[in-house]
């Protein structure tokens, strides 16, 4: 049995932002990202006390589509034949927690439950052999589409990209096997999307590597990792819940477009 070992980022009463090691209920505060070897600073605080983070600070957020078979085919999709990449902003990502606001411009904002994989080290040309050593942790996201927009454009940039389109949370989970976990959304406490991370057609290593030789994967990066089948609607006030064995649930709540 491996002890967990997470960390994540809180933001404190006077409104302070860090990064921290979770041990129990506590929080304790570190002097920057885990992955730096960043040493302990100030006093542990209750995790009931904090706000949660995204506990990501990613330069970039590369994702792959069409990595569950069963989920490329409930789109009509072939399963390619190799891992088909695309990118979302940083500036999608959301906390833990936090308020997903409908985009006006789309009329079908679908949730896509999937398994992130954080980045501890600089990554460039590397094998699937060599490729998990830059492997920080893992965490549970959600690649929120607009369904109707990925289909109407060119490409996925709109459709993936609105601010608060990647929550991400509730913590990174470091001492994780992530060939065969359980992968699960729920909307409104139903079960919308249950798989295992053991279906992806590109497992993670091979995943992380063949990412690795289009472009330099630095510290701190979240790498999405495709959803299984069952993607479908969101609508204004559904709970939104992607839980991950082995490291916990992300619940987001969503709402209706701003005015
Ligand atoms: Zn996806």
């Amino acid at each position: 049995m491996v002890r967990a070992m997470r960390y994540g980022r809180i933001a404190l009463d006077d409104g302070t932002e860090t990064w921290a090691r979770f041990e129990g209920e506590l929080a304790q505060p570190l002097a920057g990202a885990p992955w730096t070897g960043a040493p302990d600073v100030s006093v542990k605080v209750p995790i009931s006390a904090c706000r949660l983070l995204a506990p990501v600070s990613p330069r970039k957020i590369l994702c792959v589509g069409r990595n569950y078979a069963a989920h490329a085919r409930e789109l009509g999709n072939e399963v390619p034949k190799e891992p088909m990449l695309f990118l979302k902003p940083p500036s999608a990502l959301l906390d833990p927690g936090g308020e997903l606001f409908l985009p006006r411009q789309s009329e079908r904002v679908e949730h896509e439950a999937e398994l992130g994989v954080v980045v501890g080290s600089r990554c460039k040309d590397a094998t699937p052999e060599t490729a998990m050593r830059h492997v920080f942790g893992y965490t549970c996201a959600c690649d929120v589409t607009a369904r109707d927009l990925q289909k109407k454009d060119v490409q996925f940039t709109r459709a993936k990209g609105f601010d608060g389109f990647c929550p991400v949370g509730p913590w990174i989970e470091t001492e994780l096997d992530p060939r065969d976990l359980r992968v699960t959304c729920r909307v409104q406490g139903a079960v919308r999307q249950d798989g295992r991370t053991s279906a992806m057609v590109f497992p993670v290593p091979e995943l992380v590597a063949y990412m690795s030789q289009m472009m330099t994967l630095e510290p701190g990066d979240l790498l999405l990792t495709g959803t299984p089948e069952g993607v479908g609607p969101l609508v204004a006030g559904d709970a939104l819940e992607v839980a991950i064995e082995g490291i916990g649930a992300l619940l987001v709540h969503v709402r209706a477009a701003k005015t």
